[in-house]
Parts: C-alpha cells; structure tokens; sequence
C-alpha cells in the first residue's frame, strides 16, 4: 500500500516517464508494474482523474487524488474555425498563459505547440516576441499540451512552432522529445523542431542524431535584412546558419526545413528569392513559404499578392529547390502564434 508521507509530489505525474513512475510506486511500497498503469492512464488515455484510473488499488487512487496531480494545464479560451483549426489558450499552475493550436489536415492532424511562455528572441512579425520571455516550459507542460489535444482527435505530428524558441529551451525540449515519442507513441519522424537559429544549439541537437526534423526560420536571404526581422539574432549569420544546418543533415540523413515568412516589399523580390537558391544550393532541405498573416495589433508588414507569391516560388524552383507552401488554416480566429494570448491580454 502507498505510503502516505513521501506525497505530495510537487510537479504532476505527466512529466515523468514509465520508468520514473515505476521507481515512484516502488519507493511508495507499490509493485512498478502500477507505474505502467499509470502511464497508461496519462499518456496514452489523456485521463486527468485519478479516481477514473479504475485498474489501481481504491486506496491507491484516493492516496494520488489528496496528494498528487496528473496536469496542470487549464484550459481558458477555445477557439474553433469552420475548417475544424482549434487555439486553445492555457493557464499555467503560476498564471502564465501559453497556446496550442490543433490543425487538421486530410492525411495528418497536427498540433503546434508553445515551448516557452513568452518569447526573448522578439522577432518583428511575431506577436509573441512584443512582450518579451516569461518562462521556460517545463517538459511536462509541453507534452500536456499534445496529450490535451488528444481529447479533439487524433494527433500524428506535432511541431514546437508555437510560443517561445525551443532551443533555447534545450533541455526541456529533448526530454519533451523522448517522452512523446515512448510514452505518447509518436514517431521521431513526426515531430519537428523549428528554431531561429541558434548555432551552438543546432550542432549540439545534430549530435543528439535524432530523426526529427529540423526547421530553420530563415525568412531572409541575406544577413543585414535577418538582422532587421529577428533582431535578437544577429551573433550568427545566414552563412554559418546553413553551416549548422548542413551538419544537422550530415548527422542525422535528414531533410532540413526552411521557413520563409513572405513580406511584401521586404523579402519577397525575385532577386532576393535568386540569392536564398544561391545560398541552399547542394544542400538536402525544403523551403516553406509561410505568406504573412497579419498580426492583430498590427506591425506594418503586409502580405504580397497571389502573383507576388507564385513569383517567388517560380524563382526557387527554377534554381531546383523543392518547395512548399503552408497551407492556411483558421481562418477567422487568431491562428497565427501568440495572436490570441496577446489580445485576451490587450483586448482592443
Ligand atoms: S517567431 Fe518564434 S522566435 Fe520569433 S518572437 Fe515569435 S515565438 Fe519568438
């Protein structure tokens, strides 16, 4: 029987891994196999209620349901688009708020997650960036934020694309790594990590020799304009960005993926799009074109025309590099990250 003293658990149990549970139980005078159970319950079952773990001991379950939690996560606002995009706004156990956004396409649901409460790197397009970083994520309050999203269907990828840059948040990030791929059951192939571009960060991941994949939110082809976008950034150059990034693929046989806001009159000139070929060329990636989506309190960039778009991409795939565009989800709610937490902090 579970002892009463070494309770209660100051984080909840999504967070821990099987074996962490197990050793938990045994250390609690409880057979490990009852950890299994447990992780049974959180991951794979999204269940937040102890009493509903109905396989436990009665006794068990009222001991976890005085003294322990499953997650913290409170859900506050929900957003729901026609085409099925759902934001979910979350509260976190000290009031930070971080969104999640679970999108729906026809061969795959995603979930785009946050990383970090707030954002330090402040890029200029990003709502996100404006108020500046709050807190790192624990790794448990980035997987809760998958598992949650199990409640509107079933999740196949996920991409930490939301609030906050991942790798900056390095070590949280790859035990969220590990614990999504054993305990919730998805594919290394099926998550991916975007980052701005933190060099040192990169080549440390590319060691790791994971097969997630790696996005690069380059937006620019040329080092003086990325300053401009993502000012935080400017120790590392576009250069030695594809350096790392080419290590990454060397390691890891991996395509890299690169995002690139399109910006009207910014970054979207066929000259521009001639200089992002010269610079991938030879190199295993994608190039993501993301057209703008405008951000709610506004920050003077626009989004180029249908014409302007294809124009771009005709450049690049004429110099041989593969592309793809984003398609738009959510249309009608604030789909675009940070968007919704901004204004339910500013309402205008
Ligand atoms: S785009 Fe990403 S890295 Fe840039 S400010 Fe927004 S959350 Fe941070």
């Amino acid at each position: 029987m579970m002892s009463t003293h070494l309770l209660p658990l100051t984080a909840p149990l999504l967070g821990l891994s099987t074996k962490a549970l197990e050793a938990l139980c045994v250390h609690h005078g409880e057979p490990a196999f009852r950890g299994r159970q447990i992780a049974e319950w959180v991951y794979r079952k999204g269940c937040r209620d102890f009493a509903a773990m109905t396989n436990l001991p009665k006794s068990l379950r009222e001991t976890l349901s005085q003294q322990a939690s499953v997650a913290n996560l409170k859900e506050v606002v929900r957003q729901r688009a026609q085409d099925g995009t759902t934001k979910l706004l979350f509260e976190l156990a000290d009031g930070e708020r971080v969104e999640t956004v679970f999108l729906p396409y026809k061969d795959r649901t995603t979930v785009c997650l946050s990383s970090q409460a707030g954002c330090a790197v402040g890029c200029t397009f990003c709502a996100t960036g404006y108020g500046g970083l709050q807190r790192n994520l624990s790794p448990g309050e980035i997987v809760e934020q998958v598992v949650y999203c199990g409640s509107l269907g079933k999740v196949s990828n996920v991409v930490f694309m939301g609030m906050g840059e991942p790798l900056l948040n390095y070590e949280a990030v790859l035990t969220a790594i590990h614990l999504l791929n054993e305990e919730v059951g998805l594919g290394m192939r099926s998550l991916t990590v975007s980052t701005v571009g933190i060099v040192p960060k990169i080549r440390q991941l590319a060691g790791e020799r994971l097969q997630i994949t790696l996005a690069l939110s380059l937006h620019a082809p040329d080092d003086q304009l990325r300053r401009q976008l993502i000012p935080t950034q400017h120790r590392y150059s576009v250069q030695e960005l594809v350096e790392a990034c080419r290590d990454y693929v060397q390691q890891t046989r991996r395509r890299v993926t690169f995002e690139y806001v399109l910006l009207s009159e910014v970054n979207d000139s066929p000259a521009q799009a001639r200089q992002l070929a010269a610079l991938l060329r030879n190199l295993r990636c994608f190039v993501n074109l993301i057209p703008f989506n405008p951000i709610h309190n506004g920050s003077g960039f626009r989004r180029p025309g249908a014409e302007g778009i294809q124009r771009f991409r005709k450049e690049l795939e004429e110099a041989g590099i593969t592309v793809t565009q984003r398609e738009e989800k959510g249309q009608g709610i604030d789909a675009a990250c940070g968007q919704l937490r901004r204004r339910m902090a500013s309402p205008e």
